[in-house]
């Protein structure tokens, strides 16, 4: 049992008690924690309004060993989440990255880097990057960091490179794309552009400052949920709760 402190982001608040509440939080230095707030519903608490969702707060709280819930015992607000106005689905999109973060990570394992992105996805949300390019980002950087990034610079089975003068189709089950000759029946394959795979790495491993010069088509739109909603589907095991909320996830209905 030890006493810590550090900042995190509230992603799922439940109750407990009459006057408690369970809050999972994502930390900068602990990964994700569980912990009981006592008193967390009582209107003066140690807490005071800091346990909302998706506020980031800074954090006391004991850290128990095995599998008790370790126990809040003090959260200052440091940050709201600002919903883009007039933008509900801004509101949505946060919904989704605690979802994933929350889905998708483990107690006590600590991964700063998902943590700042976590951060920064959040703060895209309300800005004026296009969402579905700033949701595709939060995929595609809490895939890598679970190690559940698909194949996306060459062929899941033998490996060969891309190629601009070659399409290549994408597999879920074979783990990301897939070449023409490791996958010739070419009749029901649904080949992606090169310019989706583009703004997929752009995405992954460019500058942010020129993501903004990024102009993705319906097409592109379309084949790049084609990917990500169905990896997204298989890594969790189920469809998330917030795509039925953030309809333009869904490739079929775009
Ligand atoms: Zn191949």
């Amino acid at each position: 049992m030890s006493m810590e402190k550090t900042e995190a982001l509230v992603i799922r608040l439940a109750d407990w008690s009459e006057s408690s509440k369970v809050v999972t939080l994502y930390s900068r230095d602990f990964g994700k924690v569980a912990a009981v707030a006592k008193g967390a519903k009582r209107l003066k608490s140690a807490f005071e309004a800091a346990l909302d969702l998706l506020t980031i707060v800074n954090i006391v709280f004991i850290q128990k060993s095995g599998d008790s819930l370790d126990i809040l015992t003090e959260a200052k607000l440091q940050k709201r989440f600002v919903v883009k106005s007039g933008v509900l689905e801004s509101l949505y999109a946060g919904y989704y990255l605690a979802e994933l973060l929350d889905s998708l990570t483990e107690l006590n394992d600590p991964h700063l880097e998902l943590y700042t992105e976590a951060l920064r996805s959040l703060e895209r949300f309300s800005g004026t990057m296009p969402l579905e390019l700033a949701i595709l980002r939060w995929e595609l950087v809490i895939l890598e960091e679970i190690g559940q990034l698909p194949m996306l610079d060459g062929c899941a089975e033998c490996g060969r490179p891309v190629a601009p003068d070659v399409w290549f189709d994408f597999s879920v089950g074979q783990g990301g794309l897939i070449c023409p000759t490791c996958h010739p029946e070419a009749d029901h394959a649904r080949p992606l552009q090169p310019g989706t795979l583009a703004v997929l790495n752009q995405l992954l491993h460019g500058q942010e400052s020129t993501w903004q010069c990024l102009v993705v088509s319906p097409t592109q739109h379309r084949e790049l949920r084609r990917i990500m909603t169905p990896t997204i589907c298989h890594v969790l095991g189920k469809r998330p709760k917030m795509f039925g909320y953030l309809k333009f996830l869904n490739p079929f209905a775009i």
